[in-house]
């Protein structure tokens, strides 16, 4: 038992603990929990909790259906929303098969094996998420209708409005489970909110996302409204995106960070984006999952459509942030294609193997694009030069089919089943006929 497994089993003596919840997350993000007594928390530690991994989306073939959870103590957190009568707790779990091999398909360990490419290279990869939401009017949301909770935009400020109060104890919770907020706000649609998580390494970071998500779903419950991530809930609203802060560092040494070049930006960082970009239709699938993701990318309000970058350009896919200069530490880059549907551990995987791999091969940055890109005839876009990100979920399993890239990162089994599953999603979508068909066909034709 290391220390800080003892830790854990004091704690929950201490605390009263009822329940512990071991949580996990399935190939396209959806978290899952089991609930076990405090009893059983040392067996855990030791051997494992058993568990069917053939009833969970893309963990087995029927044949090996067998899996342990095991949950990991330095993610221990009580669970404040489930109050002090019988208080619960939370670890994640990493999984293996019952011979003890580390699980092929669970997200954590694609992640975990991106980030051991890293730092064999000697790097830390650390990330900070924005991510958008939508509220939306409970009732009305569940009958299918999404409508905004309120009425406001950008920054604002909303007297006595939902989303002040949503904010703030959303930003409790999360700061009591351990998770620091950097900003929250309103965003420009009607009942969208932003929240920014503090930067930590993208393993912790997409711990957080999971445990965000399930918070505010949760907070949004008990204030009587409706949370979404869907990365397009109203075609007329701009989408939620989960744009991404990333930067590399060496120890203590933030290597993106170089004094006196063009933005502060290191050879080592315009390496980083450049694989970024080259890489971006590829990984394009992973990050933007649904058929609704591509009605974000390609519906305007910010979202990015095209695989090039700026500096403090918010039409591009990536941007360079300014930074005040005595703050070297903070150079990072800003990958906006990332919508909030996605799941953080592959996309955080994909992010990075793409990064690395204009650092290893030293690709060149393209040239840096200044004004608005939609402006642009697409005659002057195609003489800038850069690429379309997809242009449906259709497009992006396409091109990520033939991508070495994103196979060798996300393994042979999860590349297989990603593919296979978001065909399945296109076939069936394919075959809809859509309230935008019938409104404009149905009397005219
Ligand atoms: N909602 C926009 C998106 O889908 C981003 C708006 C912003 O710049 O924060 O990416
Ligand atoms: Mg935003
Ligand atoms: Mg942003």
């Amino acid at each position: 038992m290391d220390k800080q497994q003892d830790f854990v089993l004091r704690q929950i003596e201490e605390r009263g603990i009822k329940f512990i919840r071991l949580w996990f997350t399935d190939v396209l993000g959806t978290l899952k929990s089991v609930a076990i007594a405090p009893a059983e928390v040392e067996g855990a530690f030791n051997e494992g909790i058993g568990l069917d991994g053939s009833a969970v989306e893309g963990f087995t073939r029927r044949s090996e259906a067998d899996m342990l959870l095991h949950p990991d103590p330095s993610t221990f957190q009580m669970l404040p929303w489930r109050g002090d009568i019988d208080p619960t707790a939370r670890m994640f779990c990493d999984i293996s098969t019952p011979d003890g091999q580390p699980s092929v398909t669970d997200p954590r360990r694609v992640l975990r094996r991106a980030l051991d490419v890293a730092s064999a290279q000697g790097f830390t990869f650390y990330v900070h998420p924005e991510i958008e939401f939508y509220l939306l009017k409970s009732d009305e949301a569940l009958n299918g209708e999404p409508v905004p909770a309120d009425n406001a935009g950008y920054f604002d400020n909303v007297p006595g409005g939902t989303a002040h109060d949503f904010r703030r104890r959303a930003v409790r919770i999360l700061e009591d489970l351990g998770i620091s907020v950097e900003y929250s706000h309103h965003e420009a649609g009607p009942g969208q909110n932003e929240i920014d998580l503090r930067f930590s390494d993208a393993l912790n970071t997409a711990d957080n996302v999971m445990t965000f998500r399930t918070v505010v779903k949760e907070v949004a419950i008990e204030q009587g409204v409706y949370a979404t991530f869907m990365p397009k809930p109203m075609w007329q609203h701009p989408g939620s995106g989960m744009h991404t802060h990333v930067s590399l560092f060496e120890g203590d040494t933030n290597v993106f960070h170089e004094p006196g070049a063009e933005y502060q930006l290191s050879k080592i960082g315009r390496h980083f984006v450049a694989g970024l970009l080259k890489h971006a239709p590829e990984i394009t699938a992973v990050t933007n999952q649904f058929v609704n993701s591509y009605k974000r990318i390609w519906g305007g309000d910010e979202a990015p459509s095209y695989a090039c970058w700026g500096h403090n350009n918010s039409s591009a896919l990536v941007r360079i942030p300014t930074y005040k200069p005595n703050k070297g530490g903070s150079a990072r880059v800003e990958y906006r294609g990332i919508d909030s549907a996605a799941n953080p551990y592959l996309a955080y995987a994909v992010l990075l193997s793409a990064g690395l791999k204009g650092v290893s091969e030293e690709y060149e940055l393209p040239a840096e694009i200044e004004g608005d890109i939609w402006e642009m005839s697409p005659r002057e876009r195609s003489v800038l030069g850069f690429d379309p990100l997809p242009s449906s979920l259709n497009e992006a399993i396409s091109i990520m089919e033939n991508s070495e890239l994103v196979a060798e990162t996300l393994g042979e089994q999860v590349f297989a089943y990603f593919l296979a599953n978001k065909r399945a999603e296109w076939k069936q979508y394919r075959a809809q006929v859509t309230p935008f068909e019938l409104a404009s066909n149905l009397h005219a034709l």
